[in-house]
Order: C-alpha cells, then structure tokens, then sequence
C-alpha cells in the first residue's frame, strides 16, 4: 500500500480527513513513492490552535533552555545526518553528496541559532536623564509559519524553524508538497530533542494551506522561499491580512544568478566554478548560475574548455557514488525546461550541448536530463529573461567589464552574481556597483554562512530583512523600549512640556 505522509500537530502525527491528496515520486525512477495529504483550512486552523497553545509558555522559557534544546537536536541532525540526506535524495533527486551538503547548510543555522542567549542580549544605558534607564527587548511575535520551495527540502526549513523557536516563537512548517517527508523527520528529531509539543508543527499542502495561513489573524510572520509570482503573491496578500498587528512577511522569490568572466581570470578555476554551479543539484538551486557572461576575447576559449565537460557529466540516480547530477523533480517540470530549450532554439541561441533525450540505463522512466549550453545568448531571449531552473548554462558575451555590469544590473533578478577575475580593483568595483544583494569574488555559489544573512534584491526578495542570522533575529522578534525610574528620583508635580533629560 502506498505510504500516506501526514500532519504534525501538537506534537503528534495528525491523520487528515481533508479527502485531498497528490503523489511523491522518486525522480530516479519515475515511480510514485508516496502520497503527501494536502490540508483543508479546518486542519490549518487546528495547528495555529495547537501552536498558539503552546506559544505564552515557550516564550517564557529562558533562552538558555531554548539553546540546550537546539543544541540536543543538532546532535540528532548530526546522528540522522545520511538518512536525512536519503530522503532528499529519494524524493528531490539530487545527487547524495550534495544532499549531505544541504544537511550541513542547515544544521549551521541550528548552531548558529545555539546561541540564542547571546544574540538576545540588547543594549542599556545607565541614567540617560535623570534617574531613568533606558534599554530593549526583543520579544518573541507568537504563532510564525513557514512556506518553503522543493529544491531544499531541509535547509530551507532550517533558515526558518530553528530561527523562530529560539526566539521564543512557535512555529507552523508547510513544506513543498513535492518532497514533504523530511520535514517529518525534523519534527521526529525535535520532540526527542524535548521540544515542548506544539512548539514545532508541520502542515502538508498546497495553496488551500499557504492561504489559511496568510489570512489567519493569529499567525504573525510568515517567512516564504519559492518562485518570484508566489512570493509577490504572499506578499501582497500578507499585506491585506486584518488582524491585530500586520502580518510580517519576508519573501524571497526566483533567481538568474549571472557568473562573469574576465579576461584575467584563472579559466580552469572559472569553469570548474561554472560546471559546479550550473549543472550541480540539476540547476535547482535559487544560486545556480544559469548565466555566464563572457568577457571579450575570454569568449571563445570559456566555450571550448565547457563543450567536453558538458558532454561528459555523469547523470544518474543520485545515490550512486560516481553521479554528478541526478534527475530533475518532476515530469511536468523536466517538460517545462526541455520548452525553455526549445524557445532558445526557436530564438536563435546556438545550442552547443543539447541535453534532452538522455536515457539512464536501468532508470528509462526517470526524469533525467543532461546538461545543456547555449552560446550567443542575447538579452530579449525567453531563455535569459526567466529562471529555468534546470541544468542549463547560457553564455552571453559582452565586449567589456562595464557592459556586464549594465547587463546584469538590468536584470529583474538580483539574487546571486560572481565575478572570476585576479585583479583586485575589478573585484571591488563589482561588489559596490552590482545590484545584487549576494556576491561571490572568485566564489560561484556565494550563499552567506549562517552568521551572515541570506537574501537577494529587486525581485529576489520582498519585504525588509533577509533570512537566518542577525536579520533573522529581526524578523523573528519585536522590539521593545524599556525606561525605567524608582520613586526617590521621581520629582514632584505633573510636568505637561515634552519630558528632557535633566
Ligand atoms: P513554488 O513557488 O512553486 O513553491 C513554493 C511554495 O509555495 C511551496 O510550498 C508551494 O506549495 C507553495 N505554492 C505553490 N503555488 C502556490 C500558490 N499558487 N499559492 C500559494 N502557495 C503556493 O517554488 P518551487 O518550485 O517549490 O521552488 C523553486 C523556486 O524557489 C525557484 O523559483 C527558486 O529560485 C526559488 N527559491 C528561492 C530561494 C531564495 O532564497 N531566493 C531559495 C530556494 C528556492
């Protein structure tokens, strides 16, 4: 019988009697290897109970205690680090090794988030007027929930759920519908880590949830990662929510991360970098490159050194040791990328490599695809205006330094950019006059550590703050002013003028 992947409310695996439901494959083979339920508003509604129940006693837990939690369950992650991986791997497709990186990626911000009782720490000041202090809390918002995309089935969830609880928020995951079973796993790993029930819940589903989530008057923050027209949409529709305070939203939307090429840049290293970053985790990344930009007469030898490396990666099942790049999500997504190339055919762009039509021995219905190049790619083209999100590399050349600049900045994208060069003035006027909110200087992929934040700019992101770090604390918590006197240093009579310091 196929497996029936459920909720998690209030600490306990919630059977749904919502009647809907959508199947998980295994992009490997093709196969349908689960089923994941999808809510009705009634079972939303249940887990905002079930983490509002649980909210005014975890944000009167003391920090340290929150950290010690956390710090058991990052021992769990790093017990539980393969099968979490395989899980990944089972329902996303990507390449095991890489899905070990994920794990990774995530379980920093966990450590990051150990240190709660530090990062809590705000600023006094002793007799700011006379006989009064002044200083600031950081209090928790409540009920937060979390919307995240398929393509980091676990980190992604991890720049969310472990920033929340130990700021003292209870928090509601609805992961992607198309790979939901580690999210299961992570609620596993934090009950017996000790987290109070209700603290952490998990809803399956799809845009019935996300909406009932929005528009519930007692979710106070929902932080999205997914495509740019969800991510506008949840913005937006955050912004109409009626309820005691705004809903506080940060969404972080779709990419086309640009790596530029000089002409004095170390090649081998710059293909290296591009092979890694436009054809690693299929292209599915929000920091994928997907665009190279080559520099004047760099042009032609980038192309030469990118065609046999292209022809010559090694597709398959994600668990085998020597695969470089494993199957794409879905059916309907492997079509959509195969009709990006043919736009870019259809367009003019010279396709060097063409990577549809694979077949993987011993895995015929799986979603594979091999790595594609394009070359002579052209600003009006389809295939550089939209994210594609699958392994193809489109190389633009442009006559110089600053027509890269102009290209990438009028892009609508501005997630992640680099620059390969080995000339440091280059690097520096990059980093200040590119309109990208994550750069990497000879760093292809530049996703900020977890004592960073992460987020993109334009059309990357909507609302304030970045993800995880400091700016995670940020969004999680509210701010709060404190001034303070005791009687001996109050004066006499009502003062009715605008008070100062005296
Ligand atoms: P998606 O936007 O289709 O889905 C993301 C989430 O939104 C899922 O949980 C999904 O169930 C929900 N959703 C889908 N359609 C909805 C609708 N109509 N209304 C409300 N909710 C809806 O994204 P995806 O395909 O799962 O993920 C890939 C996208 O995510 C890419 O565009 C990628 O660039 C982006 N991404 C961005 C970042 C970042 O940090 N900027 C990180 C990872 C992925």
């Amino acid at each position: 019988m196929t497996q029936l992947i459920q909720h998690y409310i209030g600490g306990r695996t919630v059977e749904s009697t919502s009647g809907r439901k959508q199947d998980v494959f295994n992009p490997a083979t093709g196969e349908v290897s689960a089923q994941v339920v999808l809510a009705s508003q009634e079972e939303v509604h249940a887990a905002v109970s079930a983490a509002q129940a649980a909210a005014p006693a975890w944000a009167d837990t003391a920090p340290l205690k929150r950290a010690r939690i956390l710090s058991k369950f990052k021992e769990l992650i790093e017990e539980h680090h393969d099968d979490l991986a395989a899980a990944i791997t089972r329902e996303h497709g990507k390449v095991f090794s890489d899905a070990k990186g994920e794990v990774t990626r995530g379980l920093e911000v966990v450590e990051f988030a150990c240190g709660i009782p530090q990062l809590l720490k705000t600023q006094f000041t002793d007799n700011i007027g006379g006989g009064i202090d002044n200083w600031q809390l950081r209090q928790p918002l409540g009920v937060t929930a979390g919307i995240t995309p398929f393509n980091f089935p676990f980190m992604v969830p991890m720049w969310m759920a472990p920033m929340a609880i130990a700021t003292g928020n209870t928090f509601i995951l609805k992961p992607s519908e198309r790979d939901p079973s580690p999210s299961l796993m992570v609620a596993d790993l934090l009950k017996r880590a000790g987290l109070p029930d209700g603290v952490f819940n998990v809803v399956q589903g799809d845009k019935v949830a996300v909406d009932a989530l929005l528009h519930h008057p007692s979710v106070n923050a929902v932080s999205f990662v997914g495509s740019t027209p969800i991510a506008e949409y949840i913005y937006t529709e955050g912004a109409k929510r009626k309820g005691p305070y705004p809903l506080r939203v940060q969404a972080l939307g779709g990419a086309k991360n640009h790596l530029v090429v000089m002409p004095d840049a170390n090649l081998d290293q710059a293909v290296d970098a591009l092979m890694g970053a436009a054809y690693g985790s299929a292209g599915e990344r929000c920091m994928a490159i997907s665009v190279a930009v080559a520099v004047g007469s760099v042009a032609d030898k980038l192309i030469e050194a990118l065609i046999p490396r292209v022809k010559a990666l090694k597709v398959m099942n994600g668990m085998e040791a020597a695969a470089e790049m494993g199957p794409v999500v879905t059916a309907q997504h492997k079509a959509k990328i195969e009709g990006y190339i043919a736009d870019g055919v259809q367009a003019g762009a010279k396709l060097l490599v063409d990577g549809r039509g694979l077949k993987v021995a011993g895995h015929e219905n799986g979603f594979f695809l091999g790595g594609s190049l394009f070359d002579h790619v052209t600003p009006d083209m389809t295939i550089y205006k939209e994210e594609i999100f699958g392994p193809v590399l489109c190389v633009v050349r442009v006559p110089d330094f600053a027509s890269a600049v102009q290209l990438i900045n009028g892009h609508e994208f501005g997630n992640g950019v680099a620059l390969f060069t080995s000339d440091g003035n280059t690097a520096r006027e990059f980093s200040r006059r590119i309109e990208v909110g994550m750069v990497g200087i000879n760093v292809p992929i530049p996703v900020p550590m977890a004592w960073h934040s992460f987020g993109g700019w334009k059309r990357s992101l909507f609302g304030d703050t970045h993800a995880y770090g400091e700016e995670g604390i940020r969004f999680y918590t509210r701010y709060k002013s404190v001034m303070q006197r005791w009687p001996d240093s109050i004066g006499k009579g009502a003062e009715f003028t605008m008070p100062v310091a005296k």
